[in-house]
């Protein structure tokens, strides 16, 4: 536990959450202020960052937890789809550091839009898969 994490103190009970489902490594609760109803945030019990210190046994529980939550959500709700979203370090939006997964109800009609998209010029994708596969960066 990291004292100063929001998150592990929602794990210790410290802080008060609406819990959907827990099991000895992860945890899913109410997001406090929810992009749609019943969104839901996935963590590992155990601290770390984000996806870029994760430990692979933490982070693949967690992705196994979200699929069992999503089937949860999806049935309970009578959802159309979900999204799933994970913010990694301030750049891409991240508040809290402690690893978490969005998983946001959707709804048929329910307004949202997904983000714009950038066009690759002539022979810039393949560089790109070519540098991200070798490790190149
Ligand atoms: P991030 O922007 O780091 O990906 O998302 C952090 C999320 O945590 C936000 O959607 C925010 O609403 C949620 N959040 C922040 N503090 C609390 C809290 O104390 N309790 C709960 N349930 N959610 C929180
Ligand atoms: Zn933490």
């Amino acid at each position: 536990m990291e004292t100063s994490c929001i998150f592990c103190k929602i794990v210790a009970g410290e802080i008060p959450s609406y819990k959907v489902y827990e099991d000895a490594h992860a945890l899913a609760f109410l997001d406090i202020h929810p992009v749609t109803k019943g969104h839901t945030l996935v963590i590992p019990k155990q601290h770390a960052t984000n996806i870029f210190d994760i430990e692979e046994g933490s982070w693949s529980h967690v992705a196994e937890t979200v699929r069992v939550v999503a089937r949860m959500l999806e049935s309970s709700l009578s959802l159309d789809g979900v999204n799933l979203m994970m913010n990694n370090r301030e750049v891409a939006g991240q508040v809290i550091d402690h690893p978490h997964v969005h998983l946001i109800p959707r709804r048929t009609g329910d307004g949202l839009r997904h983000w714009p998209h950038e066009k690759y010029e002539e022979g810039e994708a393949q560089r790109f898969a070519a540098r991200i596969a070798t490790g190149h960066l």
